[in-house]
């Protein structure tokens, strides 16, 4: 699934390749992607876009007083396009939910896909991006600046739960999802089962400054690479996300993972739990 550095950079590479142009057709094609009935997507042809920008982890493509919204969620994409045929495409069982053409030339324009049978992309036409629940519930962005050490303090205090639920609760920090949790937890050396309201002082600043690194240097190795790239871009910066039985970079041991129902996440045991193994009912049979 995209994540904020992800969606960074896809915004500002949709930026570069649509601010300033006309938007030509527009065809939803996977029905159940569109969240919205009005105002109605032809809307927003033969409009300008103005800029495109990131709330957590959907996009925002604005143009005068509308937005196209796009939620990518775990299996969606979006793929730049310099050769799209003139002949609107076909609904059917294909991953492609939404093409939309620039008026000129018309060959040029985007497609959002989707793979696998889970369809959870969203695609919403509003006036105001607050309208789109996901966006109104969002807790803050990790890289706005006025993200500081005392808003995360202020995050964490009370908050029963563990880390790694709540760092990626979109209503608590906009953007991580399952793979940038991991990743964090990794760089501040913590264990994902660890209370959020526990932490010290000193380990609120020890999150603080891994959440802003390994999201910023994510969105440097992402920063101007074309929408095709960031996929294979992402898998290969991630220290333990995904990479359960290689070893942790840092210490050498066997990175191990905890399953659940519809994802798992994965800890480096020497780095982030005292060496011990975090119970796990359905073990990896990658460390059997
Ligand atoms: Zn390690």
């Amino acid at each position: 699934m995209p994540e904020l550095p992800e969606v960074e950079a896809l915004s500002a590479f949709l930026g570069e390749h649509l601010a300033g142009r006309t938007v030509g057709r527009i065809h939803p094609v996977a029905v159940s992607a569109l969240k919205t009935y009005a105002p109605p997507l032809s809307e927003l042809e033969g409009r300008t876009v103005d800029a495109v920008t990131r709330h957590g982890k959907f996009l925002d493509v604005t143009a005068g007083d509308l937005h196209l919204v796009v939620h990518l969620a775990r299996a969606g994409w979006l793929r730049w396009r310099e050769n799209l045929p003139p002949e609107p495409p076909h609904p059917g069982k294909g991953p492609l939910a939404l093409r939309l053409h620039l008026a000129d030339p018309a060959s040029t324009g985007f497609d959002l896909t989707e793979a696998g049978t889970q369809k959870r992309l969203a695609v919403y036409c509003v006036h105001d991006p607050a309208e789109v629940p996901g966006i109104a519930r969002l807790g803050p962005d990790p890289l706005d600046p006025s993200f500081t050490r005392e808003v995360l303090a202020g995050l964490l205090s009370g908050e029963r739960r563990r880390l790694k639920g709540v760092l990626r609760d979109q209503g608590v920090i906009a953007g991580v999802g399952n793979a940038y949790s991991d990743e964090v937890l990794h760089a501040a050396r913590m264990s994902p089962y660890k209370l959020a309201a526990s932490l010290s002082e000193e380990e609120v600043t020890v999150l603080y400054e891994a959440l802003g690194g390994t999201l910023r240097e994510a969105v440097e190795r992402s920063r101007g690479l074309a929408a095709g790239r960031l996929k294979a871009e992402k898998k290969s910066g991630l220290r333990v996300h995904g990479r359960a039985g290689q070893s942790c970079p840092v210490c050498g041991d066997t990175i191990r993972e905890v399953s659940f129902s519809d994802s798992a996440l994965q800890y480096c045991p020497t780095c982030q739990t005292g060496g011990k193994p975090l119970a796990d009912r359905r073990m990896s049979k990658l460390l059997k």
